[in-house]
């Protein structure tokens, strides 16, 4: 096959764009599928026409090609392809970003959920404290007609723990301890222990009346258990022992 029996490089353009009448176009099939050069060439037009068909839907823009020219330099195709890739890249990260702020905003949303969850159980929960500390101011302004007292002997002293019994829902208890006769000290210190545990402790205790200490407690703070109450009188020579008296607080059924 010579060069002479090639057909014009314009009629492969034609053909590929399917300008051509159907008898020309079945002649010149046939050179072409005899023919390496003109199979080659209608390919590379072929191509070059697919991928600026791909440029001119992805992005409006026409790549400026050789047009009409018997070669078609295959560096050129090579360079086209690439551009497509890098834009086909672009298109890909872009959808890839938009998947990214799609998830993210899904994330983010998902975290509101959970802080406005949180925030509505942390209300709820101050709402019952404050329930419950109205319940117990009401509870407070209640004159104690059943407070129950626990006298503690001094005489007896530490031979026996006294024991005082608490009702069912009782939240405050009294101990009272008599005085020396006459007064010895003008100011006590007092403690709590339950073994080797501090429950509660004063530095200073004034004396409720010439001949007692009172001292009022919360069963929160002196819970059903067993006790130790110290007490040490202020005197010129610094703190003295009055009396070491253990108790025993018992919650009734
Ligand atoms: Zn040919």
């Amino acid at each position: 096959m010579t060069t002479a029996a090639h057909p014009e490089t314009d009629l492969v353009h034609a053909l590929a764009d399917g300008e051509l009448e159907q008898a020309e176009a079945d002649r010149l099939r046939a050179h072409i599928v005899t023919c390496d050069v003109c199979t080659r060439e209608l390919d590379d037009v072929t191509q070059l026409k697919l991928i600026e068909g791909s440029l001119r839907r992805s992005q409006g823009q026409v790549l400026q090609l050789p047009k009409r020219s018997r070669a078609i330099p295959r560096v050129a195709i090579a360079w086209a392809a690439s551009v497509l890739v890098l834009f086909g890249l672009g298109f890909m990260r872009a959808r890839k970003a938009e998947a990214d702020a799609d998830r993210a905003l899904a994330e983010s949303r998902a975290e509101a959920v959970k802080a406005q969850a949180a925030l509505a159980a942390q209300l709820d929960a101050e709402r019952k404290v404050r329930a419950g500390l109205e319940s117990e101011l009401t509870d407070l302004k209640k004159p104690r007609t059943d407070m129950p007292v626990l006298a503690l002997n001094r005489t007896r002293g530490a031979a026996q723990a006294q024991t005082l019994r608490l009702a069912h829902g009782q939240r405050w208890f009294v101990l009272t301890i008599d005085r020396e006769d006459p007064p010895a000290f003008e100011v006590y210190r007092a403690r709590i222990t339950a073994g080797a545990t501090q429950v509660w402790a004063t530095e200073r205790l004034d004396p409720s009346s010439r001949d007692s200490l009172s001292i009022a407690f919360p069963t929160a703070t002196v819970p059903p258990g067993e006790y130790e109450l110290s007490i040490e009188g202020q005197g010129r020579a610094g703190w003295a022992p009055v009396a070491r008296l253990p108790f025993k607080l018992v919650q009734e059924k």
